[in-house]
């Protein structure tokens, strides 16, 4: 049977950064990308964002930058702030892959649907379907799967980050390039959770216009459209305007324990291993965190089973703020809206990327509404069924 040292399942976000990190740290050892064919299973084309220092690993396929970001507050207030020494950057996922396939000539592609992944004391075995539909096996040492989680424990609590976005194109300039709207809560909010606008402008008459909300449950293409509408035109007020590209997409917010390490051999990787921000939804950068030290790991000869991209602390405090939201304890604008409007936007981003410390959380969380997140924190802690410990059932 055809075998490997490593594995990786999947080839987006999560899949590719790790096939780059180790091709370039683990000389000599074979390595197989598996991918599968099947439109069903594979992403659409998206929009990655995320904030870093000025010159980044992944500048070669960065196609949006912004020096600066806006929040609106429900009544209208607007903080906009450099955020120096940060810059909000966006890569289109078709950019990302062809910069990273370009380096990958020692990594097997393989076109295959990864059916099962079996854990052994000596190795972990694939089962696949390849892109004929013939049943294929690959065995490896080691297997990192980034398949994304099908369910959540039922006892943990989960909402989604779900949205639609307008690619617009306006005839009159309506977009400020210098700063990106990262929140603007000025949208009707839901019972429970939050909703805000979000604008990447790449030119005066050019932009990436979305309607998100955090809640449980997403709308239909009806309801977005409505949303949208409704931002455009009585938010915005954008006037003529076309749309030339659409953007839509739901992204797991969860308190239930996504894990790096499932087995012996078997590893999970991106949105399925924890990489998502639970309070943000922001993946990317938890993704390249994980990924280095994963390869880092691997290149030291250690398990790579610590490479959590977020500190315990972080998922606390992420833990509380769900709950609050899905049981309507927190109004989710007056918390965003407390949270700007109470902090410099970089130690904000720091915040939000988890490179704070214990200290300068406390500071964050002293400008959130108080007396909402106490009481959600006793209920968060008081005893009762623990959300923390049920069992992963995250994947098939
Ligand atoms: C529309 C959209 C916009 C987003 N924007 C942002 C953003 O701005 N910033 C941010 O930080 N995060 C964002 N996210 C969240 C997150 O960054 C992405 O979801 C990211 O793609 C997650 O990376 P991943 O590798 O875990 O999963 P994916 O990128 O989805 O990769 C999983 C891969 O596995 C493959 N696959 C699936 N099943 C099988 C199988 N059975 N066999 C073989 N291969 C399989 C898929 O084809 C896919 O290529 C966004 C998400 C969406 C949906």
């Amino acid at each position: 049977m055809d075998r490997v040292n490593v594995a990786i399942v999947g080839a987006g976000a999560a899949g590719l950064s790790l096939a780059h990190r180790l091709t370039k740290r683990l000389d000599g050892r074979s390595i197989a990308l598996v991918e599968t064919a099947e439109s069903a299973l594979r992403p659409p084309v998206r929009t990655w964002c995320f904030w870093e220092t000025a010159r980044g690993e992944w500048d070669g396929a960065v196609s949006g930058r912004w020096p600066a970001l806006s929040v609106f507050g429900p009544d209208g207030t607007q903080w906009c702030s450099s955020a120096a020494p940060l810059v909000y950057k966006m890569i289109r996922s078709p950019d990302f892959e062809s910069l990273v396939r370009g380096d990958l000539a020692d990594v097997r592609p393989i076109e295959a649907t990864v059916l099962d992944v079996v854990d052994g004391a000596g190795g972990a075995l694939l089962r696949m379907r390849d892109a004929v539909g013939r049943p294929a096996e690959l065995a490896a040492d080691v297997v990192f799967d980034s398949r994304p989680p099908v369910a959540f424990p039922p006892s943990a609590v989960t909402l989604r980050q779900h949205f639609r976005g307008w690619f617009v194109r306006t005839a009159e300039p309506r977009f400020d390039t210098g700063a990106a709207v990262l929140m603007d809560l000025r949208t009707p909010q839901p019972d429970r959770g939050v909703s805000f606008g979000y604008v990447l402008p790449f030119s005066a008459h050019e932009a990436l216009v979305e309607y998100t909300e955090f809640s449980q449950d997403v709308l239909d293409r009806a309801g977005y459209e409505a949303a949208l509408h409704d931002y455009t035109d009585r938010v915005l007020d954008l006037g003529e305007f076309s749309v030339t590209g659409t953007e839509q997409g739901a992204i797991p917010m969860t308190t239930a324990p996504l894990r790096v390490p499932v087995g012996r051999r078997v590893f999970r990787i991106g949105t399925a291993g924890g990489a998502t921000r639970p309070s943000t939804g922001y993946t990317f950068a938890g993704v390249q965190r994980q990924t280095e030290q994963i390869a880092a790991a691997l290149a030291a000869g250690r398990r790579p089973g610590g490479s959590a991209a977020h500190s315990r602390r972080h998922l606390f405090m992420d833990a509380v703020l769900l709950r609050g939201l899905a049981e309507g304890r927190i109004d989710g604008a007056d918390f965003f809206a407390s949270l700007f409007r109470g902090n410099p936007l970089p130690r904000l981003l720091d915040f939000l990327d988890g490179r704070t410390t214990p200290l300068t959380d406390l500071t964050v969380g002293a400008t959130a509404p108080i007396g909402p997140m106490l009481s959600t924190l006793w209920a968060h802690v008081r005893p009762g069924p623990a959300l923390a410990r049920e069992p992963d059932d995250t994947q098939s």
